[in-house]
């Protein structure tokens, strides 16, 4: 009887050690859902060691199906989180009727007005930095036990030890120069051995690199930019993760990435998307494709893959609270799949805004991306995607300075061309614009001198469209692509407490660190960036107003942005000589001659008067109010 009891007591202690909390149970994802989600049919992904045979409960959730793979250390759980309480519930997963697992899992409660969030639009600017070349706000996190790369500031390619504080520092830099958004490179773990810096390549969805910080100062971020006024948008990834994410090692089905079997490389052409004539191999290549070796491309073709997508994003949107999205690779994806992709966050989110780098080089072509686009109703396609790119504007921005004297395509033309084809876009207004980015040439690398960059400038921020700055391009700051994408991910100078140079505050400022600020160069790149967006930040004409552009006279460009209370007028002068512009040719436009202003010098201008001389390479905004 006494070791009868014994064995009662002993088996009874075995039994609850096995059904502690997630005991074994290596993943659970998402690791949370919120009540009164748009997306209450959660499907929860369970991971665990042959967990397939189990069979699954859950008190006050109800399961609406259970999706299994050929790995058995998967479950695919849908849970119905609709009309339900936030709070804790617990799923059981049983053996012969017997707890093994108990799983809690949280429904929290969703902030107020979430679903309202307004994402960025024509009326921001936004501020695209790579987080790990901005500034080291923290020299704590430098290295991390959990990630394979060290700290090393002298690799080009390595990682600097820039963070999440290090941004959180500079929000009134940031602010101060006129942006309103900030775009970081992505912040979720890279495990990489080598070039994890560029973060594109994620090792874990739900988790902030520990070298940037954690998932609650990422938090703690936007919630800081709010404060100021910036918002934060969030650079997703739905093309490909890392070779190094842990599912890797147990992919849920053969299919969550394209397999031939294994390795094939993406042939890059992004035009197979669309091509009537394409041969499917070509389209198959460029779509399943691997972008490279270490980016194992995800098929969003697969449901499974597809919805794990989806609810990450909503996660990540949810749980730091971010005002909208930046989709890396979107025309790589499968077109149907990231489509549906788009759909979903968007019927969460109504007034959110996702751009999508569509890096292409024609409009019809950007355009067929956009939502409710012409041209891609012509093949009955729809990629609810809110916000291209201009990298047709990119194009012609790299070449036009160059170009001194206007021939028949050249010069300002390039530039004047651009917006000729805006009527191939439904919503020319959600474009995003902007002189380089962490992927092309620095602008300030073509074109050394400082008169064609505040050209650029001054049609970067009074064209249609949402101008976007990359960290750096405010003081004039240089790199070359062709010696390697490091060259042009520059650390910010300043941003690290042994750097001689600050950047970040004027040449006149003093510091406590005896770093000298900003050279007379970068100043007068800085001013004359944080002059024209903190002026385009009240300028309604320039945000919303119609274009009326002028075709382009001896590489001199004049458009106007025009609402029915004001109106601006931009000139710009791209030839090496001074030119006396007869302003009789605008009078559609400008009717009377009242005392105007230009916001570049100060000087009023009499629009009144015959003519209007312009210097050689000089560029005017001129408001009429
Ligand atoms: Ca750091």
């Amino acid at each position: 009887m006494k070791s009868n009891v014994f064995i009662l007591i002993f088996s009874i202690i075995s039994v609850y050690s096995l059904a502690q909390k997630n005991q074994t149970l290596a993943h659970i994802e998402p690791p949370n859902w919120w009540a009164g989600m748009e997306h209450h049919e959660v499907e929860i992904m369970l991971h665990g060691k042959n967990i397939s045979n189990l069979t699954i409960d859950a008190k006050g959730l109800t399961i609406l199906g259970v999706q299994k793979t050929e790995n058995p250390n998967y479950l695919f759980v849908t849970v119905e989180t609709k009309n339900i309480a936030a709070g804790t519930y617990t799923f059981h997963l049983l053996e012969n009727k017997k707890v093994k697992y108990q799983v809690d899992y949280e429904i929290k409660t969703r902030a107020e007005n979430s679903k309202e969030r307004m994402g960025f639009n024509n009326s921001d600017v936004l501020y695209l930095l790579m987080p790990d070349r901005f500034a080291n706000g923290k020299i704590s996190n430098d290295n991390d036990p959990t990630v394979v790369e060290k700290m090393n500031r002298s690799l080009p390619g390595g990682r600097h030890g820039g963070d999440i504080q290090g941004i959180v520092d500079h929000l009134d830099y940031i602010k101060d120069l006129g942006a309103t958004t900030i775009w970081p490179t992505p912040l979720l773990e890279d495990n990489d051995s080598a070039y994890s810096y560029h973060t594109y390549g994620q090792s874990d969805l739900y988790r902030v690199d520990p070298r940037y910080g954690t998932n609650e100062e990422y938090k703690n971020f936007v919630t800081e930019a709010h404060k100021e006024s910036l918002k934060v948008i969030q650079d997703v990834v739905p093309n490909h993760w890392g070779s190094r994410h842990w599912m890797m090692n147990d992919l849920p089905t053969y299919t969550w990435i394209h397999q031939f079997p294994g390795y094939a490389q993406s042939n890059y052409r992004m035009s197979t998307q669309m091509d009537p004539n394409v041969s499917a191999i070509d389209q198959k290549m460029c779509v399943d494709g691997w972008f490279v070796r270490s980016m194992p491309d995800l098929n969003q073709s697969n449901p499974l893959v597809l919805n794990y997508l989806v609810q990450n994003t909503i996660w990540w949107m949810e749980y730091a609270n971010l005002d909208g999205l930046r989709v890396d690779t979107y025309s790589y994806n499968d077109k149907e799949g990231i489509a549906k992709w788009t759909k979903k966050i968007m019927e969460e989110y109504p007034n959110t805004n996702i751009v999508g780098e569509v890096w292409m080089h024609d409009q019809a072509h950007q355009s067929y991306w956009q939502k409710n686009s012409p041209i891609a109703a012509i093949q009955s396609y729809n990629s609810h995607l809110p916000s291209v790119m201009d990298f047709t504007l990119l194009d012609a921005l790299n070449q036009a300075f160059n170009e001194k004297n206007q021939n028949w395509d050249q010069g300002m033309v390039r530039v004047y061309e651009n917006f000729v084809n805006d009527f191939l876009y439904d919503n020319p207004n959600n474009i995003l614009l902007f002189l380089e980015n962490h992927d092309t040439q620095r602008f300030n690398e073509i074109y050394a001198n400082i008169a064609d960059y505040k050209l650029a400038m001054t049609i970067l921020a009074t064209v249609r469209g949402i101008p976007q700055i990359y960290y750096g391009t405010e003081i004039g700051m240089k790199g070359n692509k062709n010696l390697g994408d490091a060259d042009i991910r520059h650390d910010f100078p300043g941003g690290w407490k042994e750097d001689k140079d600050n950047a970040f505050v004027s040449k006149d400022s003093k510091n406590e660190n005896s770093q000298s600020g900003r050279n007379q160069t970068q100043d007068e790149y800085f001013n004359f960036t944080k002059k024209i967006l903190n002026w385009r930040l009240n300028s309604k004409a320039v945000q919303e107003g119609k274009t009326i552009q002028f075709l382009p006279e001896n590489n001199l460009y004049v458009f106007f942005r025009i609402l029915p209370t004001e109106k601006v007028m931009v000139i710009v002068n791209n030839s090496n000589d001074q030119q006396i512009l007869t302003l009789n040719r605008f009078r559609e436009v400008i009717s009377t001659g009242k005392m105007c202003k230009d916001i570049i010098t100060g000087n009023n201008i009499n629009l009144a008067n015959e003519k209007l001389i312009i210097g050689a390479k000089t560029s005017m905004i001129i408001e009429i109010k």
